[in-house]
């Protein structure tokens, strides 16, 4: 009965495998646009762990999408070339909020490996906390300075707008709408010397109004949370984007490249 009960354990194994990675889902054409917050191995009494990845996963990422021949581009030249109908191995590394770390942790794992990425910042919080997210709990946490980004700017990472304050877009009239949007938009021109063309709605939250102030201020491209790949025919103020968790090992990874999940 010995080879009954090991194969019932392979059977089982692969039940359970099945259950937790989708791996049966069909791979999703498209540009594949990852989300990143931390890169970080502090957790400093977060409630939110999941959005801090370790330095030592996310440098084994950037390893596997080199070995794999990805390219890796500033977002609004990954989006363009895919609407220009490019089928190059292309994948967008981004980051929301500008934290410190993607100085300190993730910048350099990426350049010495030839890669880039792009920063949505929350510009009145440049050199300064994210003060935004204090209300919900979470820890002080350092942000990228003007020096800094004018910096990573020239070593070619990519700078976008992430509104002034955090703000939920889709709560905002439309003079709330011009501060956090418009407002976001000339801050950036201001220390780059040049608009930024893309935008990250904080929290993924959108609507009609809101996509539309950030046209008008700009942006050519702007990036929800909507779990998914970008296409030619995708609307380039809508971008989904496939979040990277601290707990996604290295098949989370490869599913998530491919299919935009990893799980249920
Ligand atoms: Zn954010």
């Amino acid at each position: 009965m010995e080879w009954l009960a090991a194969g019932l354990g392979t059977g089982l194994v692969a039940a359970g495998l099945s259950a937790r990675y989708n791996w049966w889902r069909r791979s999703l054409p498209g540009l594949p646009v990852l989300m990143y917050h931390h890169i970080t191995d502090q957790l400093n009494g977060t409630n939110l762990a999941k959005l801090r990845v370790s330095p030592r996963r996310f440098a084994r990422q950037l390893d596997f999408l080199l070995d794999h021949g990805y390219v890796a581009l500033p977002l609004s030249r990954a989006l363009a070339q895919m609407q220009a109908g490019n089928r190059t191995r292309t994948v967008a590394i981004t980051f929301d909020d500008g934290y410190q770390d993607f100085y300190q942790e993730a910048w350099p794992l990426l350049q010495e490996r030839g890669m880039t990425a792009t920063v949505f910042l929350v510009t009145g919080a440049l050199d300064d906390l994210n003060r935004w997210d204090w209300d919900k709990g979470e820890p002080p946490e350092g942000i990228l300075s003007r020096e800094q980004v004018r910096e990573l700017d020239l070593l070619g990472v990519e700078f976008g707008g992430h509104t002034h304050r955090h703000k939920n877009l889709s709560q905002l009239d439309e003079r709330g709408l011009l501060l956090e949007v418009t407002g976001c938009q000339k801050a950036i021109s201001d220390i780059l010397g040049r608009p930024a063309r893309v935008f990250s709605y904080p929290y993924g939250l959108v609507n009609q109004k809101a996509l539309e102030a950030v046209h008008r201020a700009g942006f050519s491209y702007a990036c929800t949370t909507w779990p998914g790949k970008f296409q030619a025919e995708t609307n380039p103020l809508m971008v989904p984007r496939i979040i990277v968790k601290r707990s996604d090992d290295l098949l989370d990874f490869r599913l998530k490249l491919g299919r935009a999940r990893s799980r249920f």
